[in-house]
């Protein structure tokens, strides 16, 4: 990844540490959650596909081959957006998964996005109680 300067960075001045906002560099105050886009995903592939590769080179050939599981998919995937104080999405846009294209945030659609984010995952149902037995109502 490469890091862009924050565009108020004086000369000399060092880097801010941490996370900055997409959209104007300055120190983020708020993230949230996207999906890879196909060159990350590809790249994320590539990654845990040398990682397994490396697993498997120092793997002892005495042992059963270490069990890595299936490969990520993309439904399982998100980086994080981050966005300054002035660039925050709202709270509850920002508590869902956006889509791959929602880089950074966009000034002008905020405090919303520039994407349909993800629909929340349904909450859980609330177990019914029993019923009571007679005389306990
Ligand atoms: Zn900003
Ligand atoms: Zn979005």
């Amino acid at each position: 990844m490469t890091e862009t300067p924050a565009p108020d960075a004086l000369p000399g001045t060092p880097p801010l540490a941490g996370p900055t906002c997409g959209a104007c560099g300055a120190r983020a105050a708020v993230q949230w959650q996207r999906r890879l886009t196909d060159t990350e995903f590809a790249a994320h592939l590539a990654l845990e596909e040398a990682r397994r590769v490396e697993r498997l080179r120092l793997a002892d050939p005495q042992e059963p081959p270490p069990d890595f599981g299936p490969m990520p998919t993309p439904g399982e995937c998100v980086t994080p957006v981050f966005g300054c104080a002035a660039h925050a999405i709202n709270k509850d846009a920002a508590a869902l998964v956006h889509q791959k294209t929602c880089t950074a945030p966009d000034p002008t659609h905020l405090p919303g996005c520039t994407c349909t984010p993800e629909p929340a995952p349904k909450p859980e149902p609330d177990p019914v109680p029993a019923p009571l037995p007679p005389g306990w109502g």
